[in-house]
């Protein structure tokens, strides 16, 4: 099970236990008080969960190349040796980590921002600084001197950050490198840049010092690199000394999906596999790699020596160590939503996850053996069940979990079913297992009433009963063309060829794209060829930058319009990182978006409405699927208060505007871990 993954890669001067690289994450810890001591922790857990090499977040090599003002930088002794707990905490597991050195150039989100040329990014308001001569000579000596600052840290190597936009990625391609002089002009001149870092690098440090380069093997933007520059760097990135390539793909401002869910498992392993053979050093494949099934074919079908897996490693620190005691069914799978990751990253939050609210709160949230005993009921079987009743289980209660319907899951029933949402059925599978290890009992088609809640002798009860969907009110609201998402998505009831969907939230997008998918064809989310179509990939890397001439998305097979009454553009309370393409999806399937609009009847001829308290205008579809958000479904609550039971309240059950399994998942798991 698991032979190539689980076989350790030697380096020469050191070796891997296995073929596993937990992926650099900016996870917050170092920028917040105490974040050292807590990232010491996290780091830990995840080397004793057998993570063969393990790289930090980001950290700045000098001032003007922190992430944003006060980010974390390595300039200085003092600032070294405040690392020291994180490697240790390490090394005592067992664990090797290496330090990411990242510049973030024109990303910078300050001020004091440089570029090679002075050219604002598309997605920070700072214009950068062009830097001079003295300034890339500085800068190059900055990396050096960070390097040999990880290493007194106790370090086992750094990776240089070159891709995703960053500095270095900057240097390379003309999009960003308008520049005269050495440093600009032809590509060697270009690549003499990340070229002197490495080099120089090797240099200071000693010859067992791991250093990683990440190379931006498809830039995803307009002029960027050839495949035959990317080459050409790889060959030198080796001969200035370089221990092991990790692969990049995209740059931040580019407009394909590159980690979200929607990208296929392992979507993007050929384009490292395109690299193999071209040097002699370890190659690393990325993106999207989250069980080790997927990791192991990568690695099986060539495409690499190792693969790296960042944010599969918040879901569940111990991935590694359950592949190898064959336990994969039991893995905490991460469903790349963002939410609780990246989207806080960008919010300057620190870091968790959906489905693991212990990520980076390790020193918190802790779910220790109960010393009084208690026999609690959990109603709804839905994320906030689920995580409650598991873990209450899992400390020793005996734990009863109710659930109306015939399966486990709740909403995430219905959002498995969304294209590109299919991986939401592995938490599914994980609370599942859970259920079975843990000893829940578990009631399914099994109405909790307050009578069997009350004479149960439970010691606490638990409601996670959930939402029902919002009705609407206007005439014709019960036409039998009107539907809710509930029935569509979850009761199979078919749609016509033109549809109106009312309600642009989360759930109104989710049903935008489902309706916009052909159910009899594999979608892309699926099929890597398809996604790269889909999203204007050219596999063949004809282009600089493999964008292909114009991504070619396969048609919907409705009309579809999305409603909504308030003014605005349609997405708002979409994830920051996610939003995006989730609207770029829609738009492509040519989903039309009308704001400002108030309904007024659903008749035989349609749904009529008025935009901007304009005339009456008639859609003329043939169903009206309502996402008009969620009212609660709580009413045992006070009855069962006023019967003195002791009972909590969480998730959409609570407050349903809030409904979301991020909230829902953290809530239950810290009511589980004190109750
Ligand atoms: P929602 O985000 O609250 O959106 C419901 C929409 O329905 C509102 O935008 C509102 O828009 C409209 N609405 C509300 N009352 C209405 C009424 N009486 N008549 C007509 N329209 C009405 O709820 P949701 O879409 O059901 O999502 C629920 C939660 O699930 C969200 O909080 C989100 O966290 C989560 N979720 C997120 C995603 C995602 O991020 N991709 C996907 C699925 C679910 P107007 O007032 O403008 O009409
Ligand atoms: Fe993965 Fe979502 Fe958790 Fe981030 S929040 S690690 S994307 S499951």
């Amino acid at each position: 099970m698991y032979e190539k993954l689980l076989s350790p890669l030697d380096l020469g001067f050191t070796t891997l236990k296995n073929r596993v690289l937990m992926g650099s994450m900016h996870t917050m810890l170092e920028e917040v008080p105490g974040g050292l001591e807590r990232a010491a922790v996290f780091y830990a857990e995840r080397a004793k969960g057998q993570v063969g090499l393990i790289v930090t977040g980001g950290i700045g090599p000098n001032e003007e190349g922190v992430v944003a003002m006060g980010a974390a930088a390595m300039t200085t002794s003092e600032e070294a040796a405040k690392h020291k707990v994180i490697t240790n905490a390490v090394h005592k597991e067992g664990g090797k980590i290496c330090m990411q050195i990242l510049h973030t150039g024109r990303y910078a989100y300050h001020p004091k921002s440089v570029a090679p040329s002075p050219i604002q990014s598309p997605i920070t308001p700072f214009k950068p600084r062009e830097m001079t001569a003295d300034d890339i000579e500085r800068t190059i000596s900055d990396y050096v001197k960070c390097a040999a600052l990880a290493q007194e840290a106790g370090y086992d190597g750094v990776e240089i950050m070159g891709s995703e936009g960053y500095l270095i990625n900057q240097f390379i391609v003309k999009r960003t490198n308008h520049r005269t002089d050495e440093w600009g002009g032809a590509y060697e001149n270009r690549i003499k840049f990340p070229i002197e870092i490495v080099r120089r690098t090797r240099e200071r440090v000693s010859e067992n010092f791991i250093i990683i380069y990440r190379l931006s093997m498809l830039d995803l933007v307009q002029d960027g690199s050839t495949w035959e520059e990317v080459v050409q760097l790889a060959k030198a990135i080796e001969r200035a000394g370089a221990t092991i390539i990790n692969t990049g793909i995209g740059w931040h401002e580019a407009r394909v999906p590159t980690i979200g869910t929607v990208v296929p498992r392992g979507g993007f392993a050929w384009v490292t596999k395109r690299m193999m053979g071209e040097v002699n050093i370890p190659l690393i494949a990325t993106n999207r790699i989250n069980m080790p099934d997927v990791a192991e074919q990568i690695l099986q079908d060539g495409c690499a020596d190792m693969v790296s897996m960042a944010r599969p490693f918040l879901a569940d620190s111990n991935l590694v160590l359950k592949a190898m005691e064959n336990k994969a069914d039991q893995i905490n799978t991460c469903i790349a939503c963002n939410q609780a990751c990246l989207d806080h990253t960008f919010n300057m939050k620190v870091c968790s996850c959906l489905v693991n609210p212990r990520a980076c709160h390790e020193t918190e949230l802790n779910f220790l053996p109960t010393k009084n005993k208690k026999k609690i009921a959990v109603v709804g079987a839905g994320p906030a069940g689920l995580a409650a009743s598991t873990i209450a289980a899992e400390r020793g209660h005996e734990v009863h979990l109710f659930e109306r319907g015939k399966e486990t899951g709740g909403q995430f029933n219905m959002a498995k079913v969304i294209p590109g949402k299919e991986d939401y059925s592995e938490t599914i599978r994980y609370y599942n297992r859970q259920i079975e290890l843990s000893g829940v009992h578990l009631h399914l088609n099994t109405n909790a009433t307050t009578d069997l809640l009350t004479e149960g002798g439970f010691d606490e009860i638990i409601l996670t009963t959930g939402v029902t969907p919002r009705k609407v009110d206007f005439e014709g609201s019960d036409h039998p063309m009107v539907l809710d998402y509930v029935e569509v998505l979850y009761r199979n009831k078919q749609v016509g060829k033109c549809v109106a969907i009312i309600g642009a939230g989360g759930i109104g997008f989710d049903m935008a794209e489902f309706l916009s998918h052909d159910h009899g064809q594999e979608p892309p989310s699926l099929s890597k060829e398809k996604y790269m179509e889909e999203w204007g990939v050219d596999m063949a890397y004809s282009q600089a930058g493999s964008l292909a001439v114009s991504p070619k998305p396969a048609p919907s097979p409705r009309e579809i319009y999305l409603l909504k009454r308030s003014g605005g553009k349609h997405g708002k309370s979409l994830g920051k990182t996610t939003g995006w393409i989730h609207k770029a999806s829609l738009a492509m399937k040519q989903v039309k978006m009308i704001a400002n609009v108030e309904y007024q009847k659903v008749d035989d001829a349609g749904l009529h409405i008025s935009v901007n308290e304009g005339e009456t205008e008639i859609l003329p579809v043939d169903n009206v699927v309502i996402c008009a958000g969620q009212e609660p479904l709580r009413s045992m609550y006070e009855e069962l208060q006023a019967k003195g039971k002791t009972v909590h309240l969480i998730g959409g059950a609570n407050v349903a505007a809030e409904l979301d399994a991020k909230k829902a998942i953290k809530e239950a798991s810290y009511l589980a871990a004190e109750i």
